[in-house]
C-alpha cells in the first residue's frame, strides 16, 4: 500500500475512500512529501487524513481550532484537539 505521493499542488495530504456506492471498505491515507515538513506538522496532517479515514468532514467554522478545520499553526495545534474528538465520539460512541 502506498502511503505517500510526490506533487504541487497545496496540500499536505489526502484520503481517498474506497466505496462500492453503498459500503466504504477502507481509505487510503497518504502525506504528501513535495512539501518538507517539521515532525509536528507531519503529524498534523497524519492527524487530518485520519480524521477523514474516519469519516469525519472539515469543520468550516473559522472560529474553531480543529485538526480538521481552521489550523493556525501546525507547530502548536498537531494533536486531535477537542472538536475533533467529539466528531469521532459522535461516529463510534
Ligand atoms: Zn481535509
Amino acid at each position: 500500500m502506498r502511503v505517500s505521493y510526490f506533487a504541487q499542488v497545496t496540500y499536505g495530504g489526502k484520503a481517498t475512500p474506497y466505496c462500492n456506492g453503498a459500503v466504504t471498505s477502507m481509505y487510503l491515507i497518504e502525506g504528501n512529501t513535495f512539501y518538507d515538513h517539521t515532525a509536528n506538522g507531519y503529524n498534523a496532517y497524519a492527524g487530518h487524513e485520519t480524521g477523514h479515514g474516519q469519516s469525519i468532514g472539515h469543520i468550516d467554522d473559522t472560529g474553531i481550532i480543529a485538526l480538521m478545520g481552521n489550523n493556525p499553526d501546525i507547530e502548536i495545534f498537531f494533536k486531535p484537539q477537542f472538536p475533533d474528538i467529539d466528531f469521532v465520539n459522535q461516529i463510534y460512541p
